[in-house]
Parts: structure tokens; C-alpha cells; sequence
């Protein structure tokens, strides 16, 4: 069966033995048999079922921006959301498209006087993979906005409310029963545009000045493990502030990120991961858990 072939006739774009590196914040990510770019909905759910019924492992991707991808050969499909980015409104509602920046979403939002998002502006995913990990900052969580989710469970379509949604501090239904999200209705307020636009040029330049943006990275290594812990600073606390594996440093700027200096490698940034776990644990006592999520390849 020819796998490429088909992705196409159902309207998907393909680029074969793809480097995942292209498409992660990061820059780490070896080959994938097939990147595949839906260009609508259907073509979307079409390349999933079509995928399913032959038994090929796929992932979804969105921007890429919470992932540290393995620097090997990955078996399979990764579905890129990129091209699905529908948008619209109606009255205090927004519907859009899983793919869309949330930078464009934030940034829409702000033109018609729509409040709620601003604290999303300057974080680089789309909205599916903000919806998927309950993406948030200063204070603000993308689950409080939501008001339902289109998604796919491989067979079917379905909306789901947010109550259903279980929202959690980096966790979602989606990530419980590995939903995918086709689109969301976000519910937000009116207020003026330039007050809108105004709050998220604060938040920005608050990222701006604490985060590495220079660097790639995949933003924040670790969870925070309870309220009123900071992982950056018990990190610096350790003296493990610029301290490097390989290509792999923690970032002098803000000690939560781990950053790519050039030429860093998939084990590099485990190696660092480990010895910041095992240290936080040794010094405080406290299990961390990763935000970002791991990509192994299935070959070995
Ligand atoms: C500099 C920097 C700053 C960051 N700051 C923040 C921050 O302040 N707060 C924060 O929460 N995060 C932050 N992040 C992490 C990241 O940007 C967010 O987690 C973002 O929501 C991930 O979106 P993505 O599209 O890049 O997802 P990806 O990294 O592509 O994917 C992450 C996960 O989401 C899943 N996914 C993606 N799209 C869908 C979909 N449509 N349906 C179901 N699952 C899907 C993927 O399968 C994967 O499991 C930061 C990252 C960087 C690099």
C-alpha cells in the first residue's frame, strides 16, 4: 500500500524522511517517514482514520514548542496542524482552528476588543497544543477561556464542554485519553482594544526579560512541583546556571530552561534533566516532574 500516495489523495501534503529538527523550537528531532500537513479538517481526520486502519503509529504536532524530540529515525507519521487555522467570531466568542498561532489568536482577539488571552501573547505554540497541556502564565490558564472543543478520538467527532475537559495545572482530557483537538470555542470579554493590547505588551516584555527567547528551547523543563516552589531558582540555587552537557546548557538567563547552544543532542538535554532532578531532589527534597514532552523513537 502506498502510504504516500494516499496521504495526498486526501488532501494532505507530505514531505517524506522529514528532520523533526525543522520543526521543533528546540532543534532536535530526527527524520520522520512522513511529515504530513493536513489542509483542512477533513483531510485531517482522513489521514488519521486512514492511519489507524493500517496500523501506522502517528503523532500530532503543533508549533513544536514543548517537545525534546529524539535524534533518530521516528517510524511512522507526524501530523503538522500548521495549515489549520480558521478563525472567526461571534459576539464575545471566538471559534478557531486547532493550528492557529496563538501569537495571531492573541493578537485578532485584541482588534475586536476581546479580553482573556492576553496572558498567551509571546507563548509560541498553537491554540491545540495550548488547549492539550492547559498552557498558561501569569496567572492565567487557557482552560478558564475555553468554552467547548471540537475533537477527534480516531473514530469519531465530538464537542466537548469544558466541564468535561477536566483542566488541570499542565493537564487536560486531551492528554488523559489522547484526543485530538479539531478547533475550540473560547469565550472572552469585551473591554477596549487598547487595553487589551496594552496588558499583552506588558506580559511580553516581562518574557522578553526573564526568558532566553535567543536560544531554542523548548520553554519551561519542569513543572512546578506545588505552589510557591520555583524550580529556576532552587536550580540556581545549585550553582547549575550555565552549566552544560554537550550542546545543552541551562540557560544563564532563567535556570527553568534548557537551551540548545548549537549542536546539542537528544541524550545532551536528558543528561541535564537527570542531574537537575537528582540534585532538586538531593538539595530540597522534591520530585520534578517534566513539562516538556519527550519523544523517544519507536527504533531501536
Ligand atoms: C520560549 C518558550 C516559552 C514558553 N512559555 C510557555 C508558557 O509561558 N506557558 C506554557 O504553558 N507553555 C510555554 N511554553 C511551552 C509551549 O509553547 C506550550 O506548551 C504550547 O502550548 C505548546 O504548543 P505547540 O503547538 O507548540 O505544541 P507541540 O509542542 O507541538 O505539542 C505539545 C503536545 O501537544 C499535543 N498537541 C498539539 N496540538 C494538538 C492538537 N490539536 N490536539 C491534541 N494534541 C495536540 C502534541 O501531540 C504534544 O503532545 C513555552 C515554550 C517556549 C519555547
Amino acid at each position: 500500500m502506498k502510504i504516500f500516495e494516499k496521504l495526498l489523495e486526501l488532501g494532505a501534503d507530505v514531505k517524506v524522511k522529514e528532520p523533526l529538527a525543522n520543526h521543533t523550537s528546540m532543534k532536535l528531532g530526527g527524520p520522520v517517514d512522513y511529515l504530513v500537513f493536513p489542509n483542512d479538517q477533513e483531510s485531517f481526520v482522513e489521514s488519521l482514520r486512514f492511519l489507524n486502519e493500517y496500523g501506522i503509529p502517528w503523532k500530532i504536532m503543533g508549533f513544536g514548542t514543548n517537545l525534546i524530540v529524539e535524534d533518530r529515525e521516528h517510524p511512522g507519521a507526524v501530523l503538522k496542524t500548521e495549515r489549520l487555522t480558521s478563525i472567526r467570531f461571534e459576539g464575545s466568542e471566538v471559534i478557531a482552528e486547532c493550528g492557529i498561532s496563538l501569537k495571531r489568536l492573541c493578537r485578532l482577539c485584541a482588534l475586536e476588543g476581546l479580553s482573556g488571552l492576553e496572558f498567551a501573547y509571546g507563548i509560541p505554540g498553537s491554540l491545540g497544543g495550548a488547549i492539550y497541556m492547559n498552557a498558561g502564565a501569569y496567572g492565567g490558564e487557557i482552560g478558564e477561556v475555553v468554552k467547548e472543543v471540537l475533537v477527534f478520538d480516531g473514530k469519531e467527532s465530538r464537542w466537548i464542554s469544558r466541564d468535561e475537559l477536566s483542566f488541570g495545572y499542565r493537564e487536560s482530557l486531551l492528554k488523559k485519553e489522547k484526543l485530538i483537538a479539531l478547533k475550540a470555542v473560547l469565550r472572552l470579554k469585551r473591554d477596549d482594544p487598547q487595553n487589551v493590547q496594552s496588558r499583552m505588551i506588558d506580559f511580553l516584555r516581562r518574557r522578553i526579560e526573564k526568558q532566553p527567547l535567543d536560544l531554542p528551547s523548548a520553554g519551561s523543563v519542569f513543572k512546578r512541583p506545588r505552589e510557591g516552589f520555583y524550580v529556576g531558582k532552587a536550580i540556581e540555587s545549585l550553582g547549575l546556571k550555565g552549566y552544560r552537557i554537550g550542546g545543552a546548557e541551562i540557560s544563564r538567563k532563567h535556570a527553568g530552561f534548557i537551551v540548545n547552544i548549537g549542536g546539542a543532542k537528544f541524550e545532551d538535554i536528558l543528561k541535564l534533566i537527570d542531574l537537575v532532578r537528582r540534585e532538586v531532589k538531593r538539595n530540597y527534597d522534591v520530585v520534578l516532574e517534566t513539562e516538556v514532552e519527550i519523544w523517544r523513537s519507536s527504533k531501536r
